[in-house]
């Protein structure tokens, strides 16, 4: 029993991923926004419900059909504020206002217990509409207590004349249905949400080394000097080449350089860790942004790329061993530099490095 209660609940949870709430939020907050703007004013309008039915009893609904436009409170906090969640329990707690006012103006008009129950069915409909910028598991316990409560409103007292049991097999059918169509809406989004994200994710980085690649390397060096810019720190700047690798090539073979440009990645990665970004920007070539770092940390960190790499093995088929070395450009950001001159100031730093003899770094005083 609570092994099946405690997977009922995690289904609901189906949309709760960091990220994926917010995204869901963002996406429906304007459309959620107008359904219940649609709705203020379709609860008013439909006054003219009350007065085909009843004539005379509608004199009195006037007012409370008015009472429907605080829904419009939910319509300008779904514009103004960020929250899915205060906004799913909000949405509950106005959409419950209305039920209790729609409940007296049935009081009001003759049979309008009888005849006013198919409008409990605009409740059945509009929160799988208007709910999907909130999360799965709100929005079906809304749909719940929104299906018992004038049950149990008349139940206690406070309405006379209530069709329990016409409520109950129109109500719950309706209820059961709107339940299944938030279920299969939240999960067709997440399904669509983790494709975007591995699309995302493909589409920044490269393929044979698992470092990011050369795109996103631009975009993130743009970002991050505008950063370094705004708030007076330093982006140190380094490219590496990996020397002579057209001769480890030729005479081991393309697979053998695949290999080396894996391992060389995999450890720049770990050296770099967390102080930066690494990014295979050409063949044989990577670009690595140091945020909040000056000339003698780019330098330090440089020295100790160029000798963890030389001090690496790599093993080759037939239990050879050769050692593969790599150059390093480094340039560090000014205030008033800009990407392209940036660039290439480390381009032409590791230029030089290459010409004073490979495996050194290189970076202009
Ligand atoms: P230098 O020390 O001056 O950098 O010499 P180099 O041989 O490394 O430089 P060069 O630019 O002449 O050659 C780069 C070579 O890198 C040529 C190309 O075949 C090889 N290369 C580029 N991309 C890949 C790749 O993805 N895999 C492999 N195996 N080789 C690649
Ligand atoms: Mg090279
Ligand atoms: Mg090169």
């Amino acid at each position: 029993m609570f092994v099946v209660l405690n997977r009922w609940w995690h289904s609901l949870k189906i949309d709760e991923s960091k990220g994926l709430i917010y995204k869901k939020f963002k996406d429906h907050r304007l459309f959620t926004a107008n359904v219940f703007l649609f709705g203020a004013f379709l609860g008013v309008i439909l006054w003219i419900w009350d007065y085909i039915t009843d004539p005379v009893g509608a004199k009195e609904t006037i007012g409370f059909r008015c009472f429907f436009l605080i829904l419009l409170i939910e319509y300008v906090l779904l514009r103004k504020w960020k929250n899915p969640y205060m906004l799913g329990w909000l949405a509950l707690f106005f959409t419950l206002l209305t039920l209790v006012d729609y409940l007296l103006i049935l009081t009001h008009l003759e049979k309008g217990m009888i005849y006013g129950i198919a409008g409990f069915m605009f409740y059945m409909l509009l929160p799988p509409i208007a709910f999907q910028a909130f999360p799965l598991w709100i929005n079906i316990i809304s749909i719940m207590i929104v299906a018992a409560f004038p049950q149990l409103f008349a139940e206690a007292g406070f309405v006379n004349g209530f069709q329990q049991a016409n409520y109950a097999v129109l109500i719950w059918p309706a209820a059961s249905i709107a339940i299944i169509i938030q279920y299969f809406y939240a999960r067709n989004y997440r399904h669509r949400y983790e494709m975007e994200k591995s699309l995302e994710r493909l589409s920044y980085t490269d393929m044979l080394s698992g470092l990011y690649n050369r795109r996103y390397f631009m975009e993130t060096f743009h970002n991050l000097l505008e950063h370094a810019k705004a708030s007076g720190t330093s982006l140190g700047l380094l490219i590496a080449d990996i020397d002579r690798f057209k001769s480890i090539n030729d005479q081991y073979g393309h697979p053998v350089g695949d290999e080396v440009i894996k391992s060389l990645s995999a450890l720049f990665a770990k050296e770099v860790g967390a102080a930066g970004i690494v990014a295979r920007i050409g063949g044989e070539e990577f670009g690595i942004l140091l945020p909040d770092t000056d000339r003698e940390a780019s330098l330090k960190l440089a020295e100790q790329l160029r000798s963890s790499a030389e001090e690496m093995n790599i093993d080759v088929v037939d239990e050879e061993q050769f050692v593969c070395t790599i150059s390093i450009g480094i340039a560090v950001s000014e205030a008033n530099s800009d990407v392209s001159t940036l660039f290439k100031k480390a381009d032409q730093a590791l230029y030089k490095a290459k010409q004073s003899g490979r495996n050194c770094i290189y970076r202009f005083s």
